[in-house]
């Protein structure tokens, strides 16, 4: 499907049609399929390219600063300047920073679980657009070279049929004219799921299960590497790991933030 297409919950795509024509068809598909909100099925008139009703639109609350300047972590406190968390301090990532658009809870959460564990591929159209114009700032002062997803292991791959980074990346990739590249980071090793692990067993998990195709063409490149979600870092942590082992600097986005 091309990126400027919508398409409706029942499979029905929508074109850039003429406008002569579109001003016949859209009220017959909407007669036919009327536009759902994609979080709660509520009826929506003006559905907008989100197509969310304004209740669960107003759910995909924003991470707000002051942040972590390196992590982002929101803090608490509102008010004040961005500064390093004690984890940053104590630790430094590999990476340089970390921004995530949106807080992984509420109609953010429900959407991301629909489009990752649910299967709705087409969610990621709705989510890249609530998520990207909190990222648009950030991603022009970083002046990336090139954006990579995290890789999911072939065989969680052949499971779920598609990986949900890769979706997700190659929309901001389109947002913002930066080149994507789907095998420079690869992951070698198959690690047991997360969801369950304590962050330090998160980190050892992933120890070790990623690799670059090509080190040297990625050597001295700036990196955005896109994630959904960002829970204790420990994946993007160590693909940054690896990618600043091959003398890339590396910043990492994802749509969503664990807030605590
Ligand atoms: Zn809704
Ligand atoms: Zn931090």
């Amino acid at each position: 499907m091309a990126p400027d297409e919508t398409r409706t919950d029942t499979g029905v795509t929508r074109s850039r049609m003429p406008a002569a024509l579109s001003r016949i068809v859209s009220p017959l598909l909407d007669l036919l399929f009327p536009p759902l909100c994609h979080c709660c099925r509520a009826f929506i008139p003006e559905p907008g390219e989100v197509r969310l009703c304004p209740s669960c639109r107003e759910g995909a609350l924003p991470i707000e600063g002051p942040l972590c300047s390196c992590c982002g972590r929101p803090f608490a406190t509102p008010g004040g300047m961005d500064h390093l968390c004690g984890d940053c301090t104590l630790s430094p990532p590999p990476f340089v920073a970390a921004r995530s658009a949106l807080r992984y809870e509420k109609s953010t959460r429900e959407l991301i679980h629909s489009f990752k564990y649910g299967y709705k591929v087409m969610l990621r159209r709705p989510l890249g657009l609530l998520a990207a114009p909190h990222l648009d700032h950030f991603v022009a002062g970083f002046g990336a070279d090139l954006i990579l997803p995290v890789p999911l292991h072939v065989k969680r791959l052949r499971q779920r049929g598609f990986n949900q980074a890769l979706l997700v990346a190659e929309i901001f990739s389109r947002r913002w004219g930066i080149p994507l590249s789907r095998t420079d980071l690869r992951r070698t090793r198959w690690t047991e799921p997360q969801v369950t692990l304590s962050a330090a067993e998160r980190a050892e998990n992933v120890r070790g299960a990623f690799s670059l195709a090509k080190p040297a063409e990625l050597a001295g490149k700036r990196v955005l590497l896109v994630d959904d979600v960002y829970t204790t870092g420990s994946t993007v942590k160590e693909c940054s790991r690896v990618l600043r082992e091959g003398g890339a600097v590396t910043a990492v986005l994802t749509l969503a933030r664990g807030v605590d």
